[in-house]
């Protein structure tokens, strides 16, 4: 077999909601949006409502399908794109709780289906999703006359403690909300390590879920094997890969992996990132193509079977420097070619 085996440990993930949820001062939800970050929603979800999370969100509506089909009657599906044109059938029949952003989908809500649960999402400054101030002032009495079951909002700052963005929106989300007695919720990872003045009654971790930063403490929960095909010896001034972009100056074994940037491995790696056998390092040679890329094992002294992309010595968020983005693009990048194993849950 040739393809990548990439191992999720569900008992990680698990331990990461604890863990967050322990430091949430209301109930911790979960979000698993984009197929659980890329990790695969029914797996990450089942095993997380077995922990005992009641309430998930969800990007879109189709999502919210996804996920009910696989948990079945109970746990509360948020939506947080609300309710869009199309949507009706899927919120209808499936029991999902769009997250309700302006007076066109309040209108489309409250007509196509009368008496069905809502929430609702203000925007308080990052100028995203949901209701503004003005919008939500001349509504606030309608939808909240209709039960709403939640009021969110979301920080543009978090994973930045020391931002000021973060008070600011703290504050005109307290003004927005006040007086009303409904459950509220700011907070997504890197809120809820704000502290408590951002808990509200719901939080809404994410990333932590999945071992990624601003969740420092996080229990890793993906690894990335990638099966070596073939290994071979260079002579200084052979090259490796599309466009000859890597020269060997000393005698070079190069291992070729199975795997490219067709399973997520971003190009921007090319002769810049690492895998590692064991603890130790071993750079890429060239291009990393769609299928294949060469690295360098010859100082190891033995070849290889197998290489690490991603694991305890080299985690999402390091992979995510080398390639000048997030862990989140890591993850929701991963492809669909990987043997995929799940342990625990
Ligand atoms: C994605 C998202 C979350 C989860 O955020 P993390 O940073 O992954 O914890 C929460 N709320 C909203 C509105 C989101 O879009």
């Amino acid at each position: 077999m040739a393809t990548g085996k990439l191992t999720i440990d569900l008992d990680a993930l698990v331990q990461n909601w604890r863990t967050l949820a322990d430091h949430t001062t209301g109930e911790a939800a979960a979000v698993v949006k984009a197929d659980g970050y890329g990790l695969g929603i029914a797996r990450v979800a089942r095993a997380l409502a077995r922990a005992g999370v009641r309430r998930f969100f969800v990007a879109v509506a189709e999502e919210g399908a996804t996920l009910r089909q696989t948990l079945g009657p109970g746990p509360e599906i948020n939506v947080m794109s609300g309710h869009m044109p199309g949507d009706t059938d899927m919120i209808g029949d499936l029991d999902l709780t769009p997250m309700i952003n302006s007076y066109d989908q309040l209108l489309r809500h409250l007509e196509s289906l009368p008496g069905a649960q809502f929430g609702i999402q203000l925007d308080t400054g990052m100028n995203r999703l949901g209701m503004e101030a003005a919008e939500w002032s001349a509504l606030r009495d309608i939808a909240v006359a209709q039960n709403p079951t939640l009021i969110m909002s979301h920080l543009a700052c978090s994973d930045e403690p020391d931002h000021p963005m973060n008070r600011q929106q703290l504050d005109q989300f307290h003004a927005m909300t006040e007086g009303l007695q409904l459950p509220r919720s700011l907070a997504a990872t890197g809120g809820i390590l704000l502290g408590e003045d951002y808990h509200f009654d719901i939080t809404r971790p994410g990333i932590g879920l999945y071992g990624g930063r601003p969740f420092e403490a996080a229990a890793p929960v993906v690894r990335l094997d990638l099966p070596v095909i073939q290994t071979r010896d260079l002579e200084p001034g052979e090259t490796v890969g599309y466009g000859n972009t890597w020269t060997a100056t000393e005698p070079t074994r190069v291992a070729t992996v199975s795997g490219g940037y067709a399973d997520g491995i971003h190009r921007i790696l090319t002769n810049r990132g690492q895998f590692h056998f064991g603890a130790t390092p071993c750079p890429i040679l060239g291009r990393v193509s769609m299928d294949l890329i060469g690295i360098d094992v010859t100082h190891l002294g033995t070849d290889p079977a197998e290489l690490t992309l991603i694991g305890e010595h080299q985690p999402i968020d390091n992979v995510a420097d080398t390639a000048q983005t997030i862990g989140y693009e890591i993850l929701t990048s991963l492809g669909a070619r990987y043997d995929r194993r799940y342990s625990g849950g």
